[in-house]
């Protein structure tokens, strides 16, 4: 047993050995730097790309992933708040809410976050503006794994529901990666579900009426407009962002209700990697499109009789 256990060190030992000696040889030296090499260009072709092609917004929004962490403390009891000098009063309001946010989240898809969570807090909306790549009247951004909370959404007073709006995304996102998240996934899905589990964070400006007035009138988003890696989603609607998130909302809603149980499943098909068309005729039996003129035949219904 011993000798066995010996021989098995020393045949390890003798691998070793000879895995350093290969890579000590020039050539095989070479070949491995050449390996680590190509593994970092193909990591990084895609954003370089995204970056090219999609402008620097978007660009920026990526590489947001790697600014996080600069120039910002961590909470002393809750070292998942990061947040910059003179932002430690709103950084006090998140550690306040943050684990009743995160439970709104994951009992709304019926499974706890996977990794660690970590929400920046800026003390300057410029700064936020600035580590985030995200627009000027950016509250929130969810992207690789990180929240981003800004200035306006403490000022505003909607810091708990853009929070949420942001972990709803950041649930999703952590399981199939932010490349996949941004190209498979219609836009209207994503924002949809993520101010309808948020109650309406991010569509504060337009109520659910007006939001209806505008369908009606054949002034809606396009479900067929799914967003790409050369648009990514949205990006990809011509209506006023946060009209675009209410409509988006309402029909999202629509679905939860009309098959509470397939909606869930859905959920759990999109966290792992299957395609949103093929899983949604699969848990539905028909395209959105259909759902959507029905959710549309609804309505007008509904507003004709009242
Ligand atoms: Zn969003």
């Amino acid at each position: 047993m011993l000798k066995a256990a010996r021989s098995t060190v020393a045949e390890n030992v003798a691998c070793n050995n000879e895995s350093t000696q290969k890579i000590a040889h020039p050539l095989a030296k070479r070949r491995y730097i050449m390996h680590k090499t190509n593994r970092v260009v193909l990591w990084l072709t895609p954003l370089v790309f995204l970056i090219l092609t999609t402008g620097c917004t978007s660009g920026n929004r990526l590489l947001s992933g790697l600014r996080y962490k600069n120039n910002v403390i961590s909470h002393e009891q809750d070292k998942r708040i990061l947040f910059e000098n003179d932002a430690k009063e709103n950084a006090e309001k998140i550690r306040l809410i943050l684990d009743s946010c995160i439970e709104v989240v994951t009992d709304f898809y019926g499974s706890p976050f996977e990794k660690d969570i970590y929400i920046t807090i800026s003390a300057t909306q410029k700064g936020h503006v600035r580590r985030c790549g995200d627009f000027e009247k950016s509250r929130g951004m969810a992207n690789w794994g990180r929240v981003f909370i800004s200035p306006l959404a403490f000022s505003s007073n909607t810091y708990t529901s853009i929070l949420i709006h942001e972990l709803t995304h950041l649930h999703t996102i952590e399981k199939i990666g932010i490349f996949h998240y941004i190209k498979a996934i219609p836009a209207w899905f994503s924002e949809g579900l993520s101010v309808y589990v948020s109650s309406g964070g991010g569509a504060e400006s337009f109520t659910d009426s007006q939001a209806i007035d505008w369908i009606i009138k054949g002034k809606h988003f396009d479900l067929t407009n799914k967003g790409s890696l050369l648009k990514p989603s949205g990006y990809v609607s011509t209506l006023p962002w946060p009209m675009f998130y209410k409509q988006s909302e309402l029909f999202v809603k629509y679905l939860s209700f009309y098959d509470s149980t397939n909606f869930k499943i859905l959920l759990r098909d999109l966290e792992q990697k299957k395609n949103f068309k093929k899983s949604f005729v699969t848990r539905y039996q028909t395209l959105p499109i259909e759902i959507f003129e029905m959710f549309l035949k609804e309505k007008r219904t509904a507003r004709n009789s009242s």
